[in-house]
């Protein structure tokens, strides 16, 4: 496999990390504080075509591969968990799941929209009853002629007060377990639909995250994604998305963490010398190097994958378990080496690590990854080829 990035793709690194340092830096603090971002960055990130960054232009995107997503992700998160956490359900979970299930007619309608930044998607999976166990799901959809009634709650879902259009999983048939959930899309200003947003969260303070509530809400049966009991096959393809973009955006994270602790080592003196100089500070800039390359090769390997058209829920499960492990270390470490000083807001690592928990959390827990790679080398799971598989890049 070659590393090696393209002209295009260092060009996009260069662009995103020049929009980070103009359009995040100066105000994420006080975002992070406020607990929401300027509404306005929506319009500048489509405008730079971030939006759709690997979709086919076909469908409205930029046409770039599946290790552009990585770079991108990798460049936001380096500003804060919130964008890169709005473009992991934007684009990985939601329209990398229509580009991969959609029919014909579900792409023009709602991939088309997303890819160009007009439309912001959304992916409600989790319940109040229902994390990891995703089958213990009580929202239920029963088909009425040529409509489905979906009731019942999703929480903790990123974006919930802002996305238009939501992938949404429930019960067609809960006799079937797994094989009877079913996936569909929702929109906002469907009558019976309704958000509210989680206050006091931990981190990722400018991100909105939430509930949905759905009260007899009547969608289209063309809304349907993939055939009625695929659900649960859909949102775990989805999460081989999504889980790709969460371990790129650690590999950021790590990178911001790394840049403000050696900038700190130069600067802070103790007993005579700068920080840098002393042994067990070198140790904890050395993980976080160690954890910075080996995560993003993890991360690359998977994107590589993807590009060409093969499964990867393993390599993508072990990079989003290692990247997020390491990110999650180095924010803490980051914290360390700013002794006192990484208390106070005046620097972002105690940002960093509170940003960097939820992701040891969300799209599999650090638990579920590690029992999945226990059970790949155990023979008890293995990756088969599905249906539908996303599309192989360079794009038809
Ligand atoms: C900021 C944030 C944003 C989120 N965004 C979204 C979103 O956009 N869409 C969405 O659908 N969801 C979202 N989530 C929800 C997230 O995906 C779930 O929180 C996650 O799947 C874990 O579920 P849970 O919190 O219910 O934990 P639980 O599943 O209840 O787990 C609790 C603990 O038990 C452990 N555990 C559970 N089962 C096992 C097992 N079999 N073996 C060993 N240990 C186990 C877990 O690892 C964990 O430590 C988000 C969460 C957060 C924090």
């Amino acid at each position: 496999m070659d590393f090696g990035f393209t002209d295009e793709q260092k060009m996009l690194r260069k662009t995103a990390r020049q929009f980070v340092d103009d359009e995040i830096m100066p105000h994420i603090q006080r975002w992070d504080a406020e607990g929401g971002f300027d509404p306005a960055i929506w319009k500048k990130l489509a405008d730079l075509g971030f939006m759709g960054v690997c979709v086919s232009e076909q469908y409205g995107g930029s046409g770039m591969d599946y290790n552009s997503l990585a770079i991108l992700c990798e460049e936001l998160e380096r500003g804060d968990t919130a964008f890169r956490t709005a473009v992991s359900v934007h684009i990985g979970l939601n329209s990398m799941t229509l580009m991969q299930w959609g029919t014909e007619e579900q792409k023009q309608k709602y991939l088309v929209p997303q890819a160009k930044g007009e439309k912001i998607g959304a992916f409600g999976l989790t319940e109040p009853g229902a994390g990891s166990d995703v089958a213990a799901m009580a929202t239920t959809a029963v088909r009425d002629g040529d409509e489905y009634i979906i009731n019942g709650q999703k929480t903790w879902i990123s974006l919930c007060d802002v996305a238009d259009h939501f992938l949404v999983f429930a019960y067609t048939d809960k006799a079937k377990k797994h094989h009877g959930i079913s996936a569909f899309i929702v929109e906002r200003t469907t009558p019976g639909f309704s958000s509210k947003a989680i206050k006091g969260k931990y981190g990722i303070r400018a991100g909105n995250t939430g509930e949905l509530f759905f009260e007899d809400m009547r969608i289209p049966a063309s809304n349907l994604v993939g055939e009625e009991g695929e659900g649960f096959k859909i949102a775990m393809s989805a999460l081989d998305n999504g889980r790709f973009t969460v371990a790129a955006g650690a590999v950021g994270l790590i990178m911001g963490c790394l840049e403000e602790s050696v900038k700190y080592c130069h600067e802070r003196e103790t007993f005579g010398k700068p920080i840098g100089k002393h042994q067990l500070v070198q140790q904890m800039i050395a993980n976080m190097e160690a954890g910075y390359q080996m995560s993003r090769l993890l991360v690359y390997r998977a994107g590589e994958l993807k590009n060409k058209g093969l499964r990867n829920t393993r390599e993508t499960s072990l990079a989003k378990w290692q990247a997020c492990d390491f990110a999650n270390k180095a924010a803490d470490d980051a914290f360390q080496i700013h002794g006192a000083y990484g208390y106070s807001d005046e620097y972002p690592v105690a940002r960093f690590l509170r940003n960097s928990k939820a992701p040891v959390i969300y799209e599999g827990t650090r638990e579920i990854h590690t029992i999945m790679q226990a059970e790949y080398v155990l023979g008890y799971r293995e990756d088969k080829k599905l249906s539908h598989m996303l599309p192989e890049w360079p794009f038809d």
